[in-house]
């Protein structure tokens, strides 16, 4: 905005101007009047083109940090998905799967079932009965050699909840000893026969309980398309999937899942990765 002075400056300006040009003008004081007048006039159109001006300079600038902005927001939306493909890649991390075993270590079963997980680099979880142990020494360290998870299972297949504390404890830590004779190795999980854990039992034998989300009931029907249809029935990400490696089909059965799973691009891992304590 013009200050006062140069809006003095003009109207003075403007009425010499007026004063010299227009000298023929007989009567100065009319003149004077008119010349006032007229600079008012002057005065008036320029406050006018002053605030179209400003209007404009204002709207441009509006516009100007409208586009800033505009390009603000698409710069985020690109952000925003760059960051969500990001996080797309981070799902598209393989679905797990974890193949366990109960009831082992089996003199004839396991090895074999060792063999074909061997061949196809899959690790797997084995439940081990205590009772099951001496004369299988070699078995149990293999195991523990080929990375497969060792866990306790019992002495005797004992239902814990039924049993006083200490029986309870007994069946546990006697498995537990036997594993470490074995294999140089204390069990950290273990899983209850039947399913069956003992209120607070983690509290006084420090190992955390082992469930399952599949039961292939292959101790039951002892048939490999029968095992083969419930799993894949029932598999999702996270599976556990309960078997046992006593029987010749539940081998099969087994080998037939790991290569039907791998082929659906699942990853096998033992079942400490799938579990939260
Ligand atoms: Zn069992």
């Amino acid at each position: 905005m013009p200050s006062v002075s140069l809006r003095k400056r003009t109207v003075f300006f403007y009425i010499f101007f007026s004063y010299t040009v227009k000298k023929e003008r007989k009567d100065p004081d009319a003149y004077f009047e008119s010349a006032v007048q007229e600079a008012e006039i002057y005065m008036e159109k320029k406050k006018l083109w002053l605030a179209l001006t400003v209007t404009v300079t204002v709207l441009l600038s509006a516009v100007s940090v409208g586009k800033e902005k505009w390009k603000q927001a698409v710069a985020r939306t690109e952000k925003q998905r760059t960051e969500e493909k990001m996080q797309t890649t981070a799902d598209d991390t393989p679905p797990l799967a974890a193949l366990t075993f109960d009831d082992g270590p089996s003199a004839v079963y396991t090895p074999k079932l060792l063999d074909g997980l061997k061949e196809r680099g899959v690790k797997a979880s084995f439940f081990l009965l205590g009772r099951n142990i001496p004369g299988n020494e070699e078995i149990v360290k293999r195991m523990q050699k080929e990375g497969h998870l060792i866990g306790n299972h019992t002495y005797n297949h004992v239902q814990l909840n039924t049993l006083s504390e200490t029986r309870a404890r007994e069946e546990i830590l006697k498995t537990n000893n036997a594993i470490y004779e074995a294999a140089g190795i204390y069990p950290q999980y273990m899983r209850p026969p039947f399913g069956a854990w003992k209120k607070n039992m983690e509290l006084c034998v420090e190992m955390i309980p082992v469930f399952w989300n599949i039961d292939t009931m292959d101790w039951k029907t002892q048939d490999v398309s029968s095992v083969l249809e419930i799993v894949f029935t029932e598999i999702k990400d996270g599976a556990i999937i309960l078997m046992h490696d006593e029987y010749e089909e539940s081998v099969a059965a087994a080998l037939a899942v790991a290569d039907r799973l791998l082929e659906d691009g699942y990853q096998l891992v033992t079942v400490d990765r799938l579990i939260v304590p």
